[in-house]
Parts: structure tokens; sequence; C-alpha cells
């Protein structure tokens, strides 16, 4: 998988191995990476935030489980918890811990979590490995939310943090992050369908002029849906 790939929520959950009902996965069925998936979208059920172009992500806790807040209650209005009920951490206290592990020890390895970014209803983007570098609490409208910094993870240190195989070039090319509403844009533009053959899967958000020679990330002029195939068309096309 690469980042800026396109990818059907069912697919998400098939290469995890697993249902991902939750926002917030704390290393999934022990691959030794955590999974999260988060929205920048205006009605998004959570304030996340993306910075320096999308290298930083700010990711808001997960609020009370329905089942274990007070009958009738807004779990909105509740402080978001660290543990159950029954004394167990709740994913917000897995990940607040592991951060702050790290925090603690410097020399350490920051935990390694996959991003997945929903875009519109049934579309979601793959953004990649990032380091979990920091967690606090603040107030937000009266209660208390967990925040995360998440940075993002340099491809080439990619292989080494996660033991997956090193990128290739051409995956090292099509790499750039690019910011949500310039996906959004170019989906809408572009109609969910690949420009060249019109196919609607394995679709890829491209760079027209490749990073590498100077193409932006943040205009949507220069990003483009792509098919698999018609992405690979290219490449060898460039070269
Ligand atoms: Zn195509």
């Amino acid at each position: 998988m690469l980042r800026g790939d396109i990818i059907r929520y069912v697919d998400m959950t098939i290469a995890e191995g697993q249902n991902l009902q939750r926002g917030m996965n704390f290393n999934v069925t022990n691959r030794g990476y955590s999974v999260i998936l988060m929205s920048v979208r205006e009605n998004a059920p959570y304030a996340d935030k993306m910075t320096d172009d999308g290298r930083t992500i700010i990711y808001e806790g997960h609020d009370v489980q329905k089942n274990h807040a007070p009958t009738g209650a807004d779990v909105k209005t509740l402080d978001q918890p660290y543990k159950t009920p029954n004394g167990t951490l709740t994913e917000n206290g897995k990940f607040f811990d592991a951060a702050t592990a790290y925090k603690n020890a410097p020399e350490s390895i920051a935990r390694v979590v996959k991003v997945y970014e929903k875009i519109k209803d049934g579309i979601w983007v793959y953004n990649g490995f990032f380091y979990l570098t920091d967690a606090w609490t603040e107030k937000s409208d009266g209660r208390m939310v967990f925040k995360f910094q998440l940075e993002m993870i340099e491809d080439d240190e990619t292989a080494v943090a996660t033991g997956e195989p090193e990128p290739t070039v051409l995956e090292l090319e099509h790499n750039r992050l690019i910011p949500t509403a310039v996906k959004v844009q170019v989906w809408k533009r572009d109609k969910g369908c690949c420009v060249k053959c019109g196919s609607n899967t394995n679709l890829h958000y491209d760079h027209i002029i490749p990073f590498s020679r100077g193409g932006s990330s943040s205009m949507p002029e220069n990003i483009q849906l792509l098919c698999a195939s018609c992405n690979l068309k290219k490449s060898d096309h460039i070269e």
C-alpha cells in the first residue's frame, strides 16, 4: 500500500486482518503497529487536525462508550475515559501510556501508527506510517479530551521502523502527502474515476508533475486520480 492510495472500508479491514469499528486500535493483532482512523471533515465527530503540510497530526481521543455512560447521557459532554469501568485501559489509556513512556525515555523508539483518513462516506485514503510522539489532556467545551501527536515517518525510515520492505523509487515518487482539501477537490473534479481510463477501482492520487521535479502537492491542478495500471504505464513512460 502506498501513501495516497484510495481504499474502501472493507478492504481496510481485510488489509489489517480485523474489524476496525473503533477509531483507535492499539497494537492491532500484534503486528507491531497501531491503527487510527481520522477525519478532518467539517462534520467529523472528532476534532482531528493536520499541520505542517500533513506531516503532523493532532488526533483527538475517543469518547466514553455508550454502554459505559449513564442512561440518556450525551457522551460528547462527558470526560474522555482513560480506563473502562472495570479498570482496564481504554484505547486512550494505551496510547497515552505509550506516548508518555516515549517522552520519558527519549532514546527509546516511538510507537508506530498506521493512519487512514476518511475523505467522504465510504472513501478512505491511506496516509502512511507515523510515530506517536506526544499525548496530553485538555479542556474542550467544558470536558476533558485526550490529544495525541503523530509525526510522519520518512519513507526511508519506514522500512526500519515497521520491518516492511524498503520502498522502490516509484513508491518514493508517489509518497508525498496531499492536503485533505486538495484530495476532496480532486475527487469531485475527477468524479471518483481514473482520468485516463475511467476505472473506479485501485485508485491513487497522482502528481502530474512529479514531486521530485518540483510538482506541487497543494495545487489541485497538479493532482489527478489514476488507477494502478495507468499509474504504471505513466511511470514507464517517464523512464
Ligand atoms: Zn486507469
